[in-house]
């Protein structure tokens, strides 16, 4: 079965298997990986535009590495910023209190369509109910009819 896709880098068309990448694009991503990672090892400071004119490497490819934590700079203002309230940050997509509250949001909305399926559950119980009841009170009418008509 072909799962073709469109690469997210190059735009070639490749068989699809985890990454969004092509495989030739993955080796590249990696390679750049290794040279950023090395100039932010020996140039801790750096920003990303430091870095990108330094390695040649796409500012873009950078803040991504950064944004999915795979690096890490070691100043925060190194020029990534957290996605939600612009703080400084030094990797990943939002800053601590952001995460924290982000996951502390989620749970609620977790909680909360947890708690609406038991509503619904129980509504559809009640409703069950409700059923019997006047299928039960259905077949005592009709006896009732019949031995009326005895
Ligand atoms: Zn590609
Ligand atoms: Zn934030």
């Amino acid at each position: 079965m072909n799962n073709v896709r469109q690469c997210r880098r190059c735009r070639k068309l490749f068989n699809y298997v985890a990454s969004p990448y092509c495989p030739r694009c993955i080796d590249e991503i990696d390679r750049e990986y290794r040279v950023v990672r090395d100039y932010i090892y020996e140039n801790p400071h750096a920003g990303i535009k430091e870095i990108s004119d330094a390695t040649e490497v796409n500012d873009r490819t950078i803040l991504q590495l950064l944004r999915e934590g795979r690096l890490e700079l070691d100043s925060s203002a190194g020029g990534l910023s957290c996605e939600r309230c612009g703080t400084s940050i030094n990797t990943g997509r939002y800053c601590d209190s952001c995460q924290a509250q982000l996951s502390s949001e989620l749970r609620q909305a977790q909680k909360s369509i947890a708690g609406d399926a038991i509503a619904a559950t129980n509504r559809e119980k009640k409703f069950d109910r409700t059923q019997k009841n006047r299928i039960k009170d259905d077949k005592r009418d009709f006896n009732e009819r019949m031995h009326s008509r005895n």
